[in-house]
């Protein structure tokens, strides 16, 4: 929490936090567990993200893969470079790196939240 730009800064980890990136991957074994505790998870997220929201807070979340994986000095220097301006600025939510389309459904068909909210 950074009171100072009113803004919170989520690092969520592509795996537990469902991000569908290449990063995801479910493990071979207990499938059905394992997407129902990520998509709990998201729900939980989802549902912190909104409270934060409508207590004036402003959200940004990078993911775990803005910031690893190949090229990691390049991605971290592109994240950083697009969060600071952020927290100076006044847009409320920021992703990073920008939101991945999901699959329609989930393997067990469960629902996906949507974040950030888009109305
Ligand atoms: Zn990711």
């Amino acid at each position: 929490m950074l009171p100072r730009y009113q803004a919170v800064i989520f690092i969520h980890g592509c795996f537990w936090h469902g991000h569908w990136c290449p990063k995801y991957r479910l493990p071979k074994s207990n499938g059905f567990y394992w997407t129902e505790k990520i998509h709990r998870n998201t729900i939980r997220d989802h549902a912190t993200l909104e409270k934060l929201l409508d207590a004036g807070w402003r959200v940004a979340v990078v993911w775990e893969c803005a910031v690893k994986g190949p090229k990691r000095e390049n991605r971290l220097a592109t994240t950083v470079a697009q969060l600071v301006p952020w927290l100076t600025g006044t847009t409320r939510e920021l992703e990073l790196p920008p939101p991945v389309e999901p699959p329609v459904t989930t393997p067990v068909g469960l629902p996906n939240p949507q974040w950030p909210r888009r109305s």
